[in-house]
């Protein structure tokens, strides 16, 4: 009985030695990064305030007299445009820490309740880990959705704009067509009533996107 106990716990000590050079699964790794969250792990250091999808306050890493530091709570990211200094929550704790990778996760999977030597997801952490992903590919499809409806916004805009340029041109020129004057003065009726139209249904604003996306996708799917 002894001899077995003895047996274990120096496989054990092996397991832990190979895993202090930094060999931890990739699955442990996903998963101490899906349920740590890099707002809390940053808010600790950095006095942070919201700024629009963002997070800011002074960088931690130089000497910042203004907010350079960002995180991202949808990406799980953070950036300093001062120092350049940037990257996920294991990067934002080794350089706080000025550990290694294999401490930062060891730090963050402790916090996290995930035991490190012999790891095996629960039930439960599994389900936890598959919703948190999901949720963020989700965020990362909201936001490709953005940038194509902007990109679109933009693009109609830019094209009337041009169309309207051009049949001021032609009216100012004074041009003695009315046939073409009728037109110049739809072209830049259009351009007007889409400008407004952006202006009054909100249409570049993030909770409009996303009450737009939801809907879309909801009825897609
Ligand atoms: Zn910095």
């Amino acid at each position: 009985m002894q001899h077995t106990a003895f047996h274990v716990s120096s496989t054990g000590r092996s397991r832990l030695t190979a895993r202090r050079a930094g060999s931890f699964s990739k699955e442990l790794i996903e998963s101490v990064r899906a349920v740590s969250r890099i707002e809390q792990a940053a808010g600790e250091h950095v006095q942070l305030r919201q700024s629009g999808s963002q997070l800011i306050g002074r960088c931690p890493f130089h000497s910042d007299r203004t907010p350079s530091f960002a995180v991202s709570p949808n990406k799980q990211v953070f950036r300093c445009h001062g120092c350049g200094v940037g990257g996920d929550v294991f990067t934002f704790v080794r350089e706080q820490a000025k550990c290694s990778f294999a401490d930062a996760v060891r730090l963050l999977s402790q916090r996290a309740g995930i035991a490190v030597e012999g790891f095996q997801p629960s039930a439960e952490l599994s389900a936890k880990v598959a919703a948190i992903k999901k949720e963020r590919d989700e965020e990362e499809r909201f936001e490709r959705f953005c940038n194509e409806r902007l990109d679109a916004i933009g693009r109609k805009y830019r094209s009337l704009g041009r169309a309207a340029t051009h049949a001021e041109n032609y009216l100012v020129s004074g041009g003695n067509d009315p046939h073409i004057e009728e037109r110049a003065w739809g072209a830049v009726k259009r351009y007007r009533d889409y400008e407004a139209r952006v202006e009054r249904e909100e249409l570049c604003d993030s909770n409009v996107l996303r009450e737009e996306w939801v809907r879309g996708s909801y009825v897609a799917a």
